[in-house]
């Protein structure tokens, strides 16, 4: 087999999760688990919070229909609600939340006629401008819907922008054009993402919506993981299948972008591209090897990378490779290649096999 795998940690899972209903007292909490869990494997993480989760949140009625199938009674909410009127009834069937976020969607909503009523969360656009209906509408249609007998909960959610940037102004904006739609008109009110949860009490309300924390990834991009309390979920690990000596002036990989400046060793690497690994890592990109950080060296290819071994001499063919983990963390290696540990997790392919513990 290749070896290359990504080994998933379901106690570590389990306990983010705990740790977000921590952060917010009192609250439920839907564990986020679209894109197939962030990439960690839906059914997995969904039998894995079976017992503690409040309720999961996905991006699709096909995403909803999978949880469903692992947990017959989990409250489930379809986060951008029905892409087409004939998903009402589906949804009713699969007994799922929905999200309605603009007035074509409350109009299919009322016209559907379904088996039993549904939960609705009513989604404000309170700034982000990408889903949600403004202040009036949002009033207009929570008076239309309350008593349909389509819509048995009526609750209000919406969405922050920016709450992963401490003290943003925009997040206060959308706190309080949230908060300018009456309260007791709804039986529940959800905001927080992961930043909210961690940073922002006042946006806990009735439900929250952890995400990336889950999967022990920072929502921050000043503040790790770590000292956030979270632990890493995923490790991606490869191993060292060749080792070689080039002299200086040789060159490594496409384009023979790394040049040698000493004599060195260079390890290839069971991972590239095609499994998920960021072609555009930058120069400050590092595995980890024995415990200790190696840079990659020249580009990344479809297959392998190549990492520069000549300040670790003692590296072996056959030795493990953390390209990210509990020793390299996932949004350390985003930083370096201009992204954000979401985009490295939910990107790793199907073709990495998953290893659970
Ligand atoms: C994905 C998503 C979340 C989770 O966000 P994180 O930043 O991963 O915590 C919450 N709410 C909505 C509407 C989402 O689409």
């Amino acid at each position: 087999m290749r070896p290359l795998v990504a080994t998933v940690d379901l106690t570590a899972l389990r306990n983010n999760y705990l740790l977000a209903k921590r952060f917010a007292p009192g609250c439920r909490a839907f564990a986020v688990v679209k894109a197939n869990a962030y990439g960690h494997g839906v059914r997995e993480a969904v039998v894995t919070l079976r017992d503690v989760s409040d309720g999961f949140a996905v991006a699709s009625l096909e995403e909803g229909a999978e949880v469903r199938a692992m947990h017959g009674e989990a409250r489930i909410l379809l986060l951008e609600g029905c892409f087409e009127p004939s998903e009402y009834q589906a949804a009713a069937q699969l007994q799922l939340d929905v999200a309605v976020q603009g007035e074509a969607q409350a109009q299919a909503l009322l016209s559907a006629s379904l088996t039993r009523p549904l939960n609705v969360w009513l989604k404000l656009d309170s700034g982000m401008h990408r889903l949600g209906l403004g202040h009036s509408e949002a009033r207009n249609w929570q008076g239309r819907l309350r008593g349909a007998p389509q819509v048995a909960e009526l609750n209000l959610m919406s969405h922050f922008a920016c709450a992963d940037e401490q003290g943003h102004p925009l997040t206060q904006q959308q706190l309080a054009r949230f908060n300018a739609l009456p309260a007791t008109e709804f039986n529940n009110r959800s905001m927080a993402n992961s930043a909210a949860i961690l940073s922002l009490p006042q946006a806990h309300l009735d439900w929250i919506r952890p995400g990336i924390m889950l999967y022990g990834a920072t929502p921050f991009a000043d503040r790790s993981a770590a000292s956030l309390g979270l632990e890493p979920v995923m490790s991606l690990t490869a191993q060292i299948i060749a080792i070689r000596e080039v002299q200086v002036g040789d060159c490594v990989g496409y384009g023979g972008t790394w040049l040698a400046r000493r004599p060195s060793l260079i390890g290839t690497v069971s991972c590239g591209y095609a499994d998920g690994y960021p072609r555009h890592a930058g120069p400050g990109a590092e595995v980890v090897i024995r415990g200790q950080p190696v840079p990659l060296a020249g580009r990344v290819s479809m297959d392998m990378l190549a990492v520069d071994l000549t300040d670790l001499p003692e590296a072996r063919l056959g030795d493990e490779v953390e390209l990210w983990g509990r020793q390299m963390p996932v949004d350390q290696l985003a930083h370096s290649c201009g992204t954000i540990g979401y985009e490295l997790l939910t990107k790793v392919t199907g073709r990495v096999p998953r290893r659970y513990r």
